[in-house]
């Protein structure tokens, strides 16, 4: 917390949260990837530009306003369908504004150009957003807490359906069962009142989201399960698990996303969970 921030308390000062949904679609983006929009007053920040699409990035900066001071553009991990057009953005709005506009992720390694998150982003009327580190989809997945309860949750925790951790990307299941713990135990202290994900629709109540949160762990708990009885019953090679865990009717274009989420499963189980 930044105590010299100011409290933000009144209705006037509530911090407006506008989505921008991307017009790519897909298996793994499902409707689209989701940018968001934060204004408090006439200062914006921008999380999750999505893909280098011109036209999404015009729907960006029109949404923006031109009178916007743009203090950063955010990415909540390192996949190109969240920070393609990150850059470019950045430098758009750079340009209308006369103002430098900070390119902001976690791993910058990951995000060319990129400097480090803000443990929070303050504006002139207090704390906008806090930045909540969740690995597990990625080693640099970080969800936002925008004033008034409102998690972005990249893609730790999407609408409507189950993500997929990506070894190579430093995902890992162990610690994303430890994020959604995080998750979880912030919604039922109240600090979470709905998700807004990277992909699908909103969970727009504290039981949506306890819900939304429970599905997921229980969704993780039977897969590992699952996989722990196929290698006791003698089930070992990658490709005799993935037919006999997933079932032969796994679509071809999932095969890949089910392949990373099993490979994170048994690097779980490795670890003597
Ligand atoms: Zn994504």
């Amino acid at each position: 917390m930044n105590e010299h921030a100011p409290q933000r308390d009144s209705e006037a000062a509530a911090v407006e949260l506008i989505a921008v949904r991307a017009e790519n679609p897909g298996p793994m983006t499902l409707a689209g990837t989701n940018s968001y929009v934060l204004r408090d007053g006439d200062q914006v920040w921008v999380v999750d530009p999505g893909p280098k699409d011109p036209e999404h990035l015009a729907e960006l900066l029109m949404t923006c306003g031109t009178d916007a001071r743009p203090q950063g553009v955010l990415v909540t991990h390192r996949h190109l369908d969240h920070t393609a057009g990150a850059a470019t953005l950045a430098r758009q709005l750079s340009a209308r504004s006369g103002l430098e506009v900070p390119l902001r992720a976690a791993d910058q390694s990951a995000v060319p150009g990129s400097r480090p998150l803000p443990a929070t982003l303050e504006g002139d009327h207090g704390t906008v957003g806090h930045v909540i580190h969740l690995p597990g989809h990625t080693s640099d997945s970080v969800g936002v807490l925008v004033a008034g309860g409102r998690m972005l949750s990249g893609d730790t925790l999407l609408g409507g359906s189950s993500t997929v951790i990506v070894p190579d990307d430093g995902g890992s299941l162990t610690e994303y069962l430890q994020s959604l713990a995080i998750l979880r135990a912030m919604a039922v202290d109240g600090r979470i009142g709905s998700v807004h994900p990277g992909h699908g629709p909103v969970y727009d109540s504290p039981l949506d989201v306890l819900e939304a949160l429970e599905q997921a762990i229980a969704h993780r708990r039977d897969r590992i399960e699952q996989v722990r009885r196929a290698r006791t019953a003698g089930v070992l090679t990658m490709e005799r698990l993935l037919r006999v865990v997933y079932g032969a009717e796994l679509p071809e274009q999932l095969r890949d996303a089910a392949r990373w989420n099993l490979r994170a499963t048994l690097d779980h189980l490795a670890e003597g969970h």
